[in-house]
């Protein structure tokens, strides 16, 4: 950290603890104990930074629901990927006016994604003008100065930046799981596909140092974390911009040496700048898990070229063929867009065909969805919803396909696999993922949960496989 994000950090601290004095306060005139609760949308990183939400909110005094919205402060941490995504969070609003009209004591916060897109901003300061504090992803850290302001009395508080001024280390935590962790190596994306959102309102990218990740991941696995996930947009291109830092390969390695941690995921890769040096370090680390997530978008040259996606069709599945002939027990996922502007039958033909030489183990499917201010969304030649929708039923065939017989590889093998929860719906089971990311049920107790047991894959149903230790 350099000097200014240790200032920052130290003042965001101080607020917790006056926060937690103003709560105390509170909390005896109205005589009951005040909640608060975090609601997520989205992806890893939002999933990741909703823990730091929670932290904050428990050190300075809120008694923590697990999703729910009845809580006396709501935090809604958004996502604004889709435009569903938009209006997905739109509809809890409306509800939690309603809460609010019987609890008038309540507070509702907005955070994230969503409020950075300045329509989506507007609306929102427009038509839910009962939020009480709405911030971006560029000031998440200084949650814990607006909350103090909150306890204070002060409404309407909108904080947003188009810029990230620190980051913030060492800010209270609160982890989902005991064993395992997300950790974030970098923020923000320099990509700019055309038809993403993303450096919009993510920023531009930033890595952390790479001393203060291996502190964090060393401290993480003496209270007893096994398993990391480092989190980026595209952490083949982590440490550009810090003069003599470590390339993400390097990285990989320092993390798998970390004693305690027993297995090293990671998220995204983009296909553009995968290196070779990365495949030969997955391969040489047993730790480092058996999947690859390499979004592929579109299987056309012409359309990856209108995306800005910098590879084409035959450099993908050079690439996605070299590292499976290099790693025969690696799982491939991938996201797929349907519907990009300008997409012919030709060109979702092309991407069947990456389909069908990759053979994924599973992929994200989805139809494109316009996001105000990035080139694509200018476009004229937006493609008929029928025609999407054609387009998308064959896509998704095939992927279904492909991952039906990938999944069956695994049958009758003994696997390792972490348990991570009981299982709800069976009684006497728990859940485990295996390296390759797929789940399995067996019989076990809660006990195991954290652990890592040696499983028979028995029997394979579509997506997951039930099994014995
Ligand atoms: S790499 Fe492309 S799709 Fe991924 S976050 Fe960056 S701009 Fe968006």
């Amino acid at each position: 950290m350099n000097q200014s994000d240790v200032l920052a950090t130290l003042a965001q601290k101080e607020y917790v603890g006056r926060s937690f004095d103003l709560l105390t306060n509170i909390e005896k005139e109205s005589g009951k104990k005040l909640t608060a609760s975090v609601i997520t949308f989205g992806c890893q990183m939002n999933a990741r930074d909703s823990e730091k939400l929670a932290g904050i909110l428990a050190a300075s005094g809120f008694e923590l629901l697990e999703d729910s919205e009845d809580a006396d402060f709501v935090l809604y941490n958004t996502c604004t990927v889709r435009d569903n995504a938009n209006q997905k969070l739109y509809g809890h609003l409306g509800e939690a006016l309603s809460r609010k009209k019987k609890n008038p004591g309540m507070m509702i916060g907005i955070c994230g994604c969503l409020p950075q897109e300045p329509s989506a901003l507007e609306k929102i300061k427009k038509s839910y003008s009962f939020v009480d504090l709405i911030f971006g992803t560029h000031n998440l850290y200084a949650f814990p100065e607006y909350l103090n302001r909150l306890l204070s009395g002060e409404r309407h508080i909108c904080e947003i930046t188009d810029h990230a001024d620190n980051i913030v280390e060492d800010l209270p935590i609160i982890r989902k799981y005991s064993f395992k962790s997300g950790v974030n190596i970098m923020f923000g994306c320099n990509n700019f596909c055309t038809y993403c959102i993303v450096p919009h309102v993510r920023g531009r990218e930033r890595s952390r140092e790479s001393g203060d990740i291996l502190d964090e991941i060393r401290a993480l696995a003496e209270n007893g974390v096994k398993e990391v996930m480092l989190l980026g947009q595209n952490v083949n291109s982590y440490g550009n911009g810090i003069d003599g830092e470590i390339s993400f390969p390097e990285l990989l390695k320092r993390v798998c040496d970390i004693d305690g941690i027993e297995r090293v995921r990671f998220m995204t890769s983009h296909p553009k700048d995968l290196s070779e040096d990365l495949i030969q370090t997955i391969k040489s680390d047993e730790k480092i898990c058996r999947h690859l997530h390499l979004p592929l978008q579109s299987g056309s040259t012409r359309v990856l070229k209108e995306m800005n996606r910098r590879y084409t069709k035959e450099q993908y599945l050079d690439l996605a063929l070299r590292i499976k002939d290099e790693i025969p027990d690696i799982a491939l996922t991938t996201d797929i867009m349907v519907g990009f502007p300008g997409e012919t039958a030709a060109d979702v033909d092309d991407t069947i065909d990456v389909i069908k030489k990759v053979e994924y183990d599973n992929a994200f499917t989805f139809i494109y969805s316009k996001r105000m201010g990035t080139p694509a969304a200018s476009r004229e030649d937006q493609v008929p919803e029928a025609l999407v929708k054609e387009n998308f039923d064959r896509v998704l065939k095939c992927v279904q396909e492909s991952a039906k017989k990938q999944s069956l590889r695994w049958q009758g093998m003994v696997l390792p696999a972490l348990v991570e929860e009981t299982n709800s719906s069976l009684e006497g089971y728990v859940t485990g993922r295996l390296s390759n990311n797929m789940i399995v049920h067996f019989p076990g107790t809660p006990d195991m949960i954290g652990s890592i047991v040696s499983v028979k894959l028995e029997e394979c149903r579509g997506f997951y496989y039930m099994g014995s230790v």
